[in-house]
């Protein structure tokens, strides 16, 4: 893993900031995880990152459903997360690794607790790993991981 950017953010506008200008740099075929415990800002870094790629959906969090679309945008968004997964199998029978060929997927995957997943994630991608630091203060790490991305 690499490490390619450290940002420190005072509010939850601010990690939507940080999401919306990231999906201003990318395109489809791109995959991020999303690490942090609950209540850190991976869903709002979505809120964000969905809004940057010019969509005005609210996005939500997929705990119960593990897999959000957003399609408004320049490119679809995939949106899982994996907390409430029980077993790895619930994943695969879902299809979730037709998610990571990069070569045809025609859109952008964001996955939170991506741990639950553990080795489903073979693809080259980036992950965005949130801290609390304190109540409204977070560190964001970006690194790259498995590959040139
Ligand atoms: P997660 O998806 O990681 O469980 P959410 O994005 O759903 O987290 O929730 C993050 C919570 O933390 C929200 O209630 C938000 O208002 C709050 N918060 C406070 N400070 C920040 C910050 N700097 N960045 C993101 N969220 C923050
Ligand atoms: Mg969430």
């Amino acid at each position: 893993m690499e490490e390619i950017l450290s940002i420190i953010t005072k509010n939850e506008n601010e990690t939507m900031l940080v999401g919306e200008k990231l999906a201003k740099t990318v395109g489809k075929g791109v995959v991020f995880t999303l690490v942090g415990d609950l209540g850190a800002g991976k869903t709002h870094f979505v809120k964000g990152f969905v809004k940057g790629l010019g969509s005005d959906e609210l996005v939500t969090s997929p705990t119960f459903t593990l897999l959000n679309v957003y399609e408004k945008g320049k490119v679809p968004v995939y949106h899982f997360d994996m907390y409430r997964l029980e077993d790895i199998s619930e994943a695969q029978e879902l299809g979730f690794e037709e998610y990571f060929d990069l070569k045809s997927l025609n859109g952008i995957v964001l996955v939170e607790w991506p741990q639950k997943v553990d080795g489903l994630i073979k693809c080259p991608h980036i992950q965005i790993n949130i801290t609390n630091i304190d109540s409204n203060t977070r560190k964001i790490v970006i690194a790259s991981e498995g590959g040139n991305v």
